[in-house]
């Protein structure tokens, strides 16, 4: 059978797509919300996260010095020079979270965060261009090579 006729044998018999969440919502799942919303249970908040996690990249523009070793060291290409000069902002959405730019940093300025949920409906906040004034952990430090030196 040729795609088209494939694609036109799907489209006529349908259903192009499938109502959520109700409509074909597990029975369990169904019940589960059901109980939810006549409090006879509750939704658990996150669970506290492994030590050491490579969650969201966290950046600390105040110790970022523009050495722009980070921007070199991207192969997703994640992270470029912000409008503001000797600054960088990094595309979350592209960031793989391999934790290079991490180690290419001898500032300090870049570590792995906690946060693995980052879906969102809007795309802009997927741009960071500022984590605040961030800790590091032990782990961070030897990350960036400041431990050792
Ligand atoms: S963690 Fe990896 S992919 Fe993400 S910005 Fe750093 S080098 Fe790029
Ligand atoms: S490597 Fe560190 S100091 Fe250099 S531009 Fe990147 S974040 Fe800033």
């Amino acid at each position: 059978m040729s795609t088209f006729f494939f694609l036109l044998h799907q489209a006529l018999r349908g259903p192009l797509t499938h109502p959520f969440p109700f409509i074909h919502m597990p029975d369990h799942l169904r019940e589960a919300l059901w109980a939810v919303k006549e409090g006879r249970a509750d939704i658990c908040g996150p669970l506290p996260t492994p030590d050491g996690l490579w969650g969201q990249l966290v950046y600390d523009r105040q110790k970022c010095r523009g050495c722009r070793a980070c921007l070199s060291r991207c192969g997703a290409e994640a992270i470029s020079e912000s409008d503001e000069k000797g600054k960088i902002e990094i595309d979350l959405a592209c960031c793989c979270l391999c934790g290079a730019c991490v180690e290419a940093c001898g500032h300090s300025a870049l570590s792995m965060g906690d946060s693995f949920l980052n879906a969102t409906a809007d795309r802009t906040e997927l741009l960071l261009t500022d984590s605040g004034s961030v800790q590091m952990t032990d782990e961070a430090d030897l990350w960036s090579g400041e431990k050792g030196r």
